[in-house]
């Protein structure tokens, strides 16, 4: 079958490899849709700790497909069925897995990090990722592209429950790329009243538009103002971080009230200290937090969610490959000038 390989920072080539063998708990999954993600282009710049040098490796986390193989002992599915995978599988034994929270598991698997990903013609799908959860049929109303960009948006609905965030709530979500715009249609669909976007590109902002922003605000706007202007001086109640910049994060605590909530959706490299103001914590009662990845809980929620009336991620996909392509469609990724890009098969 055809595969993109990784074979190390900067080297990924398309070749030929067999298709997966798979066991009696087992299903193999011919790829429809296998969207490029931040964590995807990082592993191409920088590797990855949990893929030793020299480990090759079939990338990409964002799957949906058609089951076409299933082992003799596996329940629940069967051939033909639609499906995608929550990618990171917990060890199923820590305290972290005990208590659903398998993207905190120390001891996790994930499929195009230490297992063969979706950048390939068929995925195998192990018994214990099955076990799970970690494979889910895909509602009829969603297209095998939505369907392998529900996993970002686990991953955005999961920081928007850490911080609690409420219809009357004024949502402030700085970034307006892939997930800036999860963010947003999800603040929405939430019954988010007023959802302000921040981003410098004005394309990306016409976007998050469409998805629901009520204000969106671009570089040359004063952000700070626009905040104070939409809460009467009081502040907004939820921020959350999608850019890897440690200055923007530092100023979030600006933008917030009395009790505001900061979610720090992105991660930053690893030497980022940014200087948060803690008195701002302290004497207004704020809070930050962070989060990662997302439980299996988190993606049978927004699957459910993404198939409901009214719901359009259309606009989010903006560019499509052939797995020939996936240099290009990586680059685009990269671009920041798309939303994101998808290597569809046929
Ligand atoms: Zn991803
Ligand atoms: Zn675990």
């Amino acid at each position: 079958m055809k595969a993109a390989v990784f074979r190390g920072p900067g080297v990924i080539e398309i070749d030929d490899i067999p298709v997966p063998d798979i066991g009696a708990g087992d299903v193999l999954i011919k790829v429809r849709a296998a969207s490029v993600c931040g964590t995807d282009l990082r592993i191409m710049k920088h590797g990855h700790f949990r893929l030793p040098e020299g480990q090759q490796r079939v990338l990409g986390h964002e799957v949906a497909g058609e089951v076409v193989d299933v082992g003799a002992e596996v329940v629940g599915f069967s051939l033909g069925d639609r499906v995608s995978v929550v990618p990171n599988v917990g060890c199923g034994k820590c305290s972290m897995c005990a208590r659903g929270l398998n993207q905190l598991c120390p001891d996790y698997e994930a499929f195009g990090i230490t297992m063969n990903g979706g950048f390939a013609e068929y995925m195998r799908v192990p018994a214990h990722a099955i076990e799970r959860g970690n494979l889910m049929v895909v509602p009829d109303a969603l297209t095998f592209e939505e369907a392998a960009i529900l996993e970002p948006m686990a991953c955005c609905l999961h920081g928007q429950r850490k911080v609690d965030v409420q219809p009357d709530d004024v949502v402030v979500i700085l970034g307006a790329g892939p997930i800036g715009c999860f963010h947003t249609l999800l603040a929405k669909q939430q019954g988010v009243r007023t959802v302000i976007v921040s981003n410098t590109r004005q394309p990306r902002l016409d976007i998050a538009r469409r998805l629901g922003a009520d204000i969106t605000v671009n570089g040359q706007q004063d952000l700070y103002a626009e905040v104070q202007r939409a809460t009467d001086g009081q502040g907004a109640d939820v921020v959350i971080t999608c850019v890897s910049n440690p200055n923007v994060i530092a100023g979030a605590t600006d933008l917030i009230g009395r009790l505001g909530r900061i979610n720090v959706f992105s991660g930053l490299g690893d030497q980022a200290r940014p200087a948060i103001d803690v008195n701002s914590l302290h004497y207004r009662e704020q809070t930050i937090t962070g989060t990662t990845g997302a439980s299996v809980r988190d993606y049978a929620d927004v699957r459910q969610l993404a198939a409901s009336p009214g719901v359009d991620l259309s606009p989010v996909i903006t560019d499509r490959f052939a797995l020939d392509d996936i240099e290009a469609a990586m680059l685009q990724s990269a671009s920041g000038t798309g939303m994101k890009s998808v290597v569809l098969f046929g």
